[in-house]
Formats: structure tokens, C-alpha cells, sequence
């Protein structure tokens, strides 16, 4: 029975720490963005048949000051939670137009949207206003959804999505497989472009089975007039399976690692996007 004393109050106080340090990133992430403690990566996106950079995922990175780079993984949720996102998620917006409007190229910037900010009615005024103040035209914004977002059928949801459409402004379906796929999804709006996830992409040159279904994806999507991007493309031959399967785009560490604004403009402005190097 002392034992058992023990144990629970080694767990209470092992789950207090983790409260605690939950807490703590809280209130430190409700200082983050006054204090300039955010920035954006870029990740360029390539096409599979002419080898060139077609876009670039902006991707959030918090510095913090005492723990150092915390990753988005562990950070969003707690923001999602804390309802942090609606004004993180606005900064990230118009630092990626603004950054990509200064690039000398017209690939696209993707940026990831959460739920919680996609809900939100005012989100189509956001975008408008961040195009605007960069004078980055629409049609190289691209907005990344995940399928947790269209679970709960919701007006809102539907009216942004279209909303979007009519601005030009382009709509992927992040992550691709991984929550609750559906296909009335893709029956229910046009997005322009569906992402593999990486998991699948993992898998694919292994198991015939996950292949299978990576080319059923991508199949589908040609027939709706979709574009297909394979994330997490780490090996030439994951590459090559993903070209032969009919893919148009892929993103990953075997074409390019995650970079600083600098680093995307200089690339794009010696002319990487106009090579042919597939
Ligand atoms: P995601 O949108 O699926 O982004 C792709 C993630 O895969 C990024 O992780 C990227 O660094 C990583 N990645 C790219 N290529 C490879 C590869 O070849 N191998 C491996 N193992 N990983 C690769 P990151 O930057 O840690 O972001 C994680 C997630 O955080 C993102 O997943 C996205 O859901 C979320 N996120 C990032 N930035 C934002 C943002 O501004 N707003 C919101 N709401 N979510 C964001
Ligand atoms: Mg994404
Ligand atoms: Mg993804
Ligand atoms: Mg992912």
C-alpha cells in the first residue's frame, strides 16, 4: 500500500510538471509575438516533370528566449488551445506575402492554416487586407487546410472556401490520409491541390500496399482536377516512384531542407525555379 502511495504521488507529481511547463510555454507564447520571438522558414516545392520550384510552404518557428527553438508540433496546440492562434496565425499571413512578394519570381507561398483561424468569419477580410498591404497578387497565395477542418460540416467553412476561390487564392488539403479522409470531402469543394502525407510517402517504396493507395490518390485527383504534392521526399527513389505514379509536385529533405527568407530570395533570384533539373 506504501508502494502504491508512492507511485501515485510520484505520477501526480510528474503530471503537475507537465501542467506546469504547459502553462508556462502559455504565457510565454502570449508574449512571443510583441517581443519578435517568431519567424517563417520557407520549404520550396518542386514540379516532378520539370524539376522547377513552382511554390514554397511557409513554416513557423518559435525562438524561444531561454529554451531555444521550440517545434511547431509542440507549440501550435498549446496556442490553438490558449485561442492564441487567430493573431499568430494573421502575423504568419502577412509575413509570408509580404516576404514573397519581394522574391524575384512568381512561385506560390503556401501557408498552413489551423482550424480555429480557418473558422473564423473575419479570415477572408485577413487575407484581403495581407494581399493588399504586400501587393502580392492572389493567385500566388496558396492556403493549407487539414481535414479536421471540414469534419464538422460548417457554413462558415464553406463560405471562406469559396470565398477564396472567387479571390483567386489557391486551397491545398494538408496531410493528406492521416484524419478522418473522406471522399464526400473532395466531392464537396474543388481544392487545387491534395498532399501526401509523409507517412505514406515513407512507406511507399516498401510496402506494395501503401503504394497502392498513393496511386489511388493521386488517380482520384487527376480525375477532379487536382494537383498532387508528395511531402516528406527524402530518397531519389521515393522521388522517382512518386514521378512515375502520376505526381505533380513534391516537397521534402532530398530537393531542399526548410530556409530563411534571405536564403528562398537568393535561390529564386539566381534563377532556381527556371532550371531544369529533373
Ligand atoms: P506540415 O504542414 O505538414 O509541414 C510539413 C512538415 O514536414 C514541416 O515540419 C517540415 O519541416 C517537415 N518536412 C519537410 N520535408 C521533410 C522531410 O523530407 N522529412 C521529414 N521528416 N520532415 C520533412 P515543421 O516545420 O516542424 O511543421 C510541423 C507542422 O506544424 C506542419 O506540418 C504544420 O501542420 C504546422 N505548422 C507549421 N507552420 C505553421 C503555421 O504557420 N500555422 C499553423 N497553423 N501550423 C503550422
Ligand atoms: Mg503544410
Ligand atoms: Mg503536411
Ligand atoms: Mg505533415
Amino acid at each position: 500500500k506504501a508502494a502504491g502511495r508512492a507511485t501515485f504521488c510520484f505520477f501526480k507529481a510528474e503530471m503537475n510538471l507537465e501542467v506546469q511547463a504547459r502553462r508556462q510555454i502559455e504565457l510565454d507564447l502570449r508574449v512571443a509575438l510583441a517581443e519578435g520571438e517568431f519567424h517563417l522558414l520557407y520549404q520550396p516545392q518542386v514540379n516532378l516533370t520539370s524539376g522547377r520550384i513552382t511554390g514554397c510552404e511557409a513554416l513557423l518557428r518559435w525562438n524561444h528566449p531561454v529554451r531555444g527553438p521550440v517545434p511547431p508540433s509542440e507549440f501550435i496546440p498549446i496556442a490553438e488551445e490558449a485561442g492564441l492562434i487567430p493573431a499568430i496565425g494573421d502575423w504568419a499571413l502577412r509575413r509570408a506575402c509580404h516576404e514573397a512578394a519581394g522574391w524575384r519570381s512568381d512561385v506560390k507561398i503556401a501557408v498552413n492554416m489551423s482550424p480555429a483561424q480557418f473558422k473564423n468569419p473575419n479570415l477572408p477580410h485577413n487575407v484581403v487586407l495581407a494581399l493588399a498591404a504586400s501587393g502580392l497578387p492572389a493567385e500566388r497565395l496558396e492556403l493549407e487546410i487539414t481535414e479536421s477542418l471540414l469534419l464538422q460540416d460548417n457554413d462558415t467553412t464553406m463560405a471562406t472556401l469559396h470565398r477564396m476561390r472567387e479571390l483567386g487564392v489557391g486551397i491545398a488539403l494538408d496531410d493528406f490520409g492521416t484524419g478522418y479522409s473522406s471522399l464526400s470531402y473532395l466531392r464537396r469543394f474543388p481544392f487545387d491541390k491534395i498532399k501526401i502525407d509523409q507517412t505514406f510517402v515513407r512507406e511507399m517504396t516498401t510496402d506494395a500496399d501503401c503504394m497502392s493507395i498513393i496511386q489511388s490518390v493521386i488517380d482520384l485527383a487527376h480525375t477532379l482536377r487536382m494537383k498532387t504534392t508528395g511531402e516528406g521526399v527524402e530518397t531519389m527513389q521515393q522521388k522517382d516512384s512518386l514521378q512515375v505514379a502520376g505526381c505533380t509536385d513534391a516537397q521534402g529533405f532530398y530537393f531542399f531542407r526548410p530556409m530563411s527568407g534571405k536564403q528562398i530570395a537568393d535561390l529564386l533570384a539566381a534563377g532556381a525555379n527556371r532550371e531544369t533539373a529533373a
